[in-house]
């Protein structure tokens, strides 16, 4: 049996940056990954998406706002082969960094699926390994609802192996990945239908930003279908998909993708056999420091009830790995505070409260909202206009910002530093106080009215 202080099941985010902080205060640490370095968010997810959401702003910008920057383009410009030539060898760069990033550190890593066998055992291939504590950060896979060929859709975890573009697109579900999905393949040239189940995509933001977004498909030429649920995937006789919907309606397209959520990979690792406690969904249960129903085992990541973001899997990993092996103490996140972004086109950000969740918790006569909507800059010059929103929650006599929302050029990058200042506490006064970067987008947040 092989003996170490630490191990993370999973060479995910969270089980890497977990083993590796364990590993930089002196433990001697184990990660045992059944498949590529960087799990879901590199290989599968944030890295592989950013590049290509890249490379449609690149289209969009020769495209769109080229000709009235003085650029002129044809149609033969553009090599979805080289686009994901260049992601793959950016990707194999993150993991070769991954493994020097090990040998610096001295983390240990082996390849193969993981399985509890005792509560501190764990068999891989054969071979046991043991530790006195064990975390557990194997992620989630997409979901597939259980309707008549969902299975032939295309996900995640095809989607970023197409070799070339098709045609056209049916992407189904309303989440960030679909939106973000959707969008990047209309601005890269496809044909895309995206169809949501309710009236609008991402129901959880703030729906004066969501407005916004819905202009922003429509002007992109996506065929938006509110109100459609599907219920059968067929293929034809020439290769193509139709999808049936609840409402009657059928789309007919080269390619059907599905985000209709995730779920945790909890399964087949031998949870049961040691009595780690999960919910009715699959989430193992965890207290405010990971700790999972079995002693000295752990959770992290998307496998737990929580936000289902790379950086809280991170931060989470690295305050575990502290408090166990640096005498830290763990401080949770407060998720109502982590900003968010979706590579929408143009992106969304947002950290804290809607005006509906503030009203619903402070009442309506403590909450007060600003509104501003105008030009990007950027497209102003063009005949393709994009407009920038932006929404501040502010509460109580002092105004303190309890929520900040946007959509337009550039909040992706603005949002971080705005989230800095709801998350120190921050009122509309520190915003007005703060003098204004010029000509920017941002300078918009403090100086509204
Ligand atoms: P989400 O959980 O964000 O959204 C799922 C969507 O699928 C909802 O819009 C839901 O509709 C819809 N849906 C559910 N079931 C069906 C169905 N049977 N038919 C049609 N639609 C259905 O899922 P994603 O898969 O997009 O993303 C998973 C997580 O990954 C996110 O929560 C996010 O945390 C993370 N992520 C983050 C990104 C980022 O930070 N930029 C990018 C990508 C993912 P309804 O609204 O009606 O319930």
């Amino acid at each position: 049996m092989l003996k170490y202080d630490y191990i993370t099941i999973g060479g995910g985010s969270g089980g890497l940056a977990s083993a590796n902080r364990a590993a930089e205060r002196g433990a001697k640490a184990l990660i045992i990954e059944k498949d590529q370095l960087g799990g879901t968010c590199v290989n599968r997810g944030c890295v592989s998406k950013k590049i290509m959401w890249y490379g449609a702003q690149i289209a969009e910008a020769y495209r769109t706002y080229g000709p009235d920057y003085g650029f002129t383009s044809d149609n033969t410009w553009f090599q979805y082969k080289k686009l994901i030539q260049s992601r793959d060898a950016y990707i194999h760069r993150v993991h070769q960094a991954y493994r020097k990033g090990f040998e610096t550190r001295g983390t240990e890593m082996i390849t193969g699926k993981a399985r509890f066998v005792e509560p501190h055992v764990l068999e891989v291939e054969g071979k046991k390994y043991t530790a006195e504590h064990i975390t557990i950060a194997t992620g989630g896979r997409p979901e597939i609802p259980n309707f008549e060929g969902a299975g032939l859709a295309d996900t995640t975890d095809t989607f970023f192996k197409w070799k070339e573009l098709p045609k056209s697109v049916i992407v189904l579900g309303g989440g960030y990945i679909a939106v973000e999905i959707a969008m990047l393949l209309k601005a890269l040239g496809v044909e895309t239908h995206f169809c949501v189940r309710r009236h609008a995509p991402l129901r959880s933001f703030e729906p004066f930003i969501i407005e916004g977004l819905l202009h922003e498909i429509e002007k992109l030429g996506i065929h938006f279908h509110p109100h459609h649920v599907p219920d059968k995937i067929e293929k034809r006789y020439d290769g193509t998909y139709r999808v049936g919907f609840e409402n009657g309606e059928n789309l007919i397209a080269e390619k059907v993708i599905l985000a209709v959520g995730r779920k945790p990979n909890t399964e087949d690792i031998g949870l049961e056999t040691i009595g780690v406690a999960c919910d009715d969904k699959g989430y193992v249960v965890v207290d405010d420091h990971y700790r999972t129903s079995v002693s000295g085992v752990y959770a992290i990541g998307d496998i737990i009830p929580s936000v289902e973001l790379t950086p809280v899997a991170v931060a989470s990993g690295r305050r575990l790995a502290d408090y166990l092996f640096n005498d830290q103490p763990l401080t949770p996140i407060d998720q109502e505070k982590v900003a968010t972004v979706v590579f929408s086109h143009p992106p969304i950000g947002a950290v804290g409260l809607t005006s509906e969740q503030a009203i619903e918790r402070f009442g309506k006569d403590k909450v007060r909202i600003y509104r501003s909507t105008f030009g990007s800059m950027y497209t102003a010059t063009t005949q393709h206009r994009v407009e920038t929103r932006m929404l501040l929650v502010c509460v109580g006599e002092k105004e303190q910002v309890v929520g900040i929302h946007a959509i337009g050029d550039g909040v992706d990058e603005m949002m971080q530093g705005f989230s800095v200042a709801l998350n120190l506490g921050a009122t509309k006064k520190d915003l007005d106080n703060t003098i204004a970067i010029h000509p920017t987008g941002a300078e918009e947040l403090v100086t509204m009215r």
